[in-house]
């Protein structure tokens, strides 16, 4: 990416992440995605597109964990 982060103006990294989502106590957590990640604030930065992707994946995470029932503990997919 040759944009710099328009929080702070450093430069971006690519990165693989991690992000936890939490809803009504159910946590699930998506690893291995690729991002653009600030070298100074650490503000991520999905490739276009992306954040759509991973808000998608995080719903069907969590309708899998009200599938399976549960709610203890954290369900966790990796990319
Ligand atoms: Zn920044």
């Amino acid at each position: 990416m040759d944009q710099p982060c328009s929080e702070c103006g450093d430069i971006l990294k690519k990165k693989q992440i991690s992000q936890e989502f939490e809803r009504e106590g159910i946590k699930v957590r998506l690893s291995g995605l690729r991002a653009w990640v600030c070298n100074g604030c650490g503000e991520i930065y999905f490739l276009p597109g992306g954040a759509e992707k991973v808000a998608k994946a995080a719903n069907s995470l969590f309708e899998l964990a009200l599938t399976e029932k549960q709610h203890k503990g954290t369900l966790t997919a990796q990319i």
